[in-house]
């Protein structure tokens, strides 16, 4: 089954979101994920494009709010596998409030950051990830604005799997992100992109120097196995998050399948949500007459 559209992909030439998208059909291929059954969700930035070039359903949302259509797409049917493509910006800038909600809640989505440092789409204005003091082509001096780190972001929020790649590294990155897709709650990974264009510190021969894969440490253990470990894994997460600049690990950081899900927890207060979620719900009659009483609810905002 091919996954990708024949469209015409128009990123700048040694864009790192090449890799993202070939690691996406891929993943997507080994996965036989069904294609109508799978949603690809995206917001503003160039990486919003992504779900163009996916022979999937694709949703191409506003600016930040890419998670609220995906957990409202999740929510109504959940036998969905569903996606969500966005850039730092998107998603650790005016998506914030969304990215940790999601967190909090452990819907089974799959967030995929193309972490870029910069806003490509807009010429290159510094982004939340990019570190204080640095100085991208774009900017008029060094950087006076002090980074998010998203796997710490991510940890505290919740995310029950938190992981990093490198977007040059397909293999490895599509590796991530069936591992990603097949866990039942809110998944992370943030992906660190080249941006050959824009900026000029961070680039693949930096990422290539610096970076090294945690599970080639036999210690790295990050699965939860027992409830009891959650904090402990979690912390360790969070130092090992902290590492960055000479090396910078890549990897799966934290992997808690123990958590119940959103849909689980609503399952257990509702009894029936699986068998009937919105989306399997009647809305009308045979003869499409509404099912809801339209006067009844006019009765009850007048
Ligand atoms: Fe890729 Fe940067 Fe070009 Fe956007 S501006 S397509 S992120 S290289």
């Amino acid at each position: 089954m091919e996954y990708r559209t024949s469209l015409w992909v128009d990123w700048c030439p040694g864009c790192g979101n090449y890799g993202i998208l070939t690691a996406m059909a891929q993943a997507m291929a080994e996965l036989d994920l069904d294609p109508l059954k799978t949603v690809v969700v995206s917001g503003i930035g160039c990486s919003g494009k992504t779900p163009h070039f996916l022979k999937v359903n694709g949703v191409h949302t506003l600016h930040g709010r890419a998670i609220p259509f995906a957990t409202g797409i999740k929510l109504a049917n959940p036998e969905l596998t569903v996606i969500v493509n966005g850039g730092d910006g998107d998603l650790l800038g005016i998506g914030a409030g969304h990215f940790v909600a999601l967190g909090r809640r452990n819907v089974d989505i799959t967030v995929i950051m193309h972490d870029t440092q910069v806003y490509g789409l807009t010429k290159g204005q510094a982004s939340p990830t990019l570190p204080e003091g640095v100085q991208t082509k774009a900017l008029p001096g060094p950087n006076i604005q002090d980074a998010i780190n998203p796997l710490l972001v991510a940890l505290a929020s919740g995310y029950t799997f938190v992981a990093r790649a490198l977007a040059t590294d397909v293999a490895h990155l599509k590796e991530l992100m069936k591992q990603a897709i097949r866990h039942r709650g809110s998944a992370f990974i943030d992906v660190l992109q080249p941006c050959p264009t824009y900026n000029n510190v961070y680039t693949v021969q930096f990422y290539r120097e610096a970076v090294y894969r945690l599970e080639d440490d036999p210690g790295w253990d990050p699965l939860v196995h027992d409830p009891s470990e959650e904090e402990e894994k979690r912390l360790k997460a969070m130092a090992k998050a902290m590492e960055w600049g000479k090396r910078i690990p890549i990897g799966i950081f934290y992997h808690n399948p123990l958590k119940p899900s959103f849909e689980e927890r609503l399952q257990r207060r509702l009894g029936n949500y699986l068998e009937a979620p919105p989306a399997r719900q009647r809305i009308s009659t045979e003869d499409g007459r509404p099912l809801i009483d339209s006067e009844a609810v006019r009765r009850i905002f007048r």
